[in-house]
């Protein structure tokens, strides 16, 4: 498959384990309408919403909340029904969940096409990375990598933190920190690309569904068009050729792009960028004042 150059790096939105249950900050169903609307407003379109179903039937109005991002025109997608790591699951009791979550997402879209393995774990074993691929193709089921790893997960458990204790969140502050720390992440793994491949790939961004997404990822859009970003449909991110390549490792947990340069010999120490550390954005929320600094000694 050939590609004409593109004149601006180009990068998808993925969010993953919808739906999730309330938060801290949001209810699910807020959650869901923020989402949408800020999608909506920044122009958006196709972003992927990988489903975690068992959640579908777990949380208040789950149903509606997968139907409403599937009626707003994004991407519906496997995520598994429980959400099993595949290095600590055996193949049949692995693809029985991707079974059961297809299953139960043939009542919003008769043809999904995408899958993303739970953290990212494409198998422990050559043996088993290859019978699970070989299966999810006879499915008709694309292995939807992500290309930019980080820890929004994290972030979102610090400000969860902060507002069970009771700490005022500055949301200015807050969604600054959210939307730096993802594009640090970007650049990172956009440089490694270049490295790896010489070139900027088509890129998938790794959020998930959390209240953070919701109150920020439109400032976030804006500060990537910003910087020459041009934000395109999930489905238009795996047409770039790496979606074609496999490479050879079992080093998958970083995204595809992590895992061509581990396949061409750069040191995994280099393949992981500085803010997937939860010491470091522990650190960072307690510098800009988001948790409270620990002013115990014991606690230094
Ligand atoms: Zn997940």
């Amino acid at each position: 498959m050939s590609q004409s150059p593109s004149p601006q790096r180009q990068i998808a939105l993925s969010f993953d384990d919808a739906p999730r249950g309330d938060g801290e900050l949001l209810d699910g169903r807020t959650r869901t309408a923020m989402l949408i609307d800020a999608l909506d407003r920044t122009g958006v379109e196709g972003a992927g919403f990988f489903v975690l179903t068992e959640n579908i039937a777990k949380f208040d109005g789950g149903s509606d909340r997968i139907a409403a991002y599937h009626a707003a025109g994004h991407v519906i997608a496997n995520h598994t029904h429980t959400h099993p790591s595949l290095n600590k699951t055996d193949v049949d009791r692995f693809l029985a969940d991707v079974d059961q979550a297809t299953e139960l997402l043939s009542g919003f879209d008769e043809s999904i096409e995408f899958f993303r393995f739970p953290f990212l774990r494409e198998g422990d074993t050559t043996e088993k990375h290859r019978a699970v691929r070989e299966e999810l193709a006879e499915r008709g089921l694309r292995n939807a990598y992500v290309t930019v790893d980080n820890y929004d997960w994290y972030l979102q458990a610090l400000v969860d933190e902060a507002a069970k204790s009771g700490h005022p969140l500055d949301h200015t502050v807050l969604g600054h920190l959210y939307v730096q720390t993802l594009v640090e992440a970007i650049e990172f793994y956009d440089a490694l690309a270049n490295r790896a491949l010489g070139r900027s790939p088509r890129h998938v961004l790794l959020l998930h569904e959390n209240d953070l997404a919701a109150l920020f990822v439109d400032d976030l859009v804006l500060r990537l068009r910003e910087l020459g970003w041009s934000i395109i449909p999930l489905n238009d991110a795996y047409e770039d050729d790496i979606a074609e390549q496999q490479p050879d490792t079992l080093f998958h947990n970083q995204g595809r792009v992590a895992a061509m340069a581990h396949a061409a010999g750069l040191d995994p120490k280099e393949l992981v960028h500085v803010a997937e550390d939860e010491i470091y954005l522990r650190d960072m929320f307690e510098d800009e004042g988001i948790l409270p600094k620990p002013d115990s000694p014991a606690n230094e």
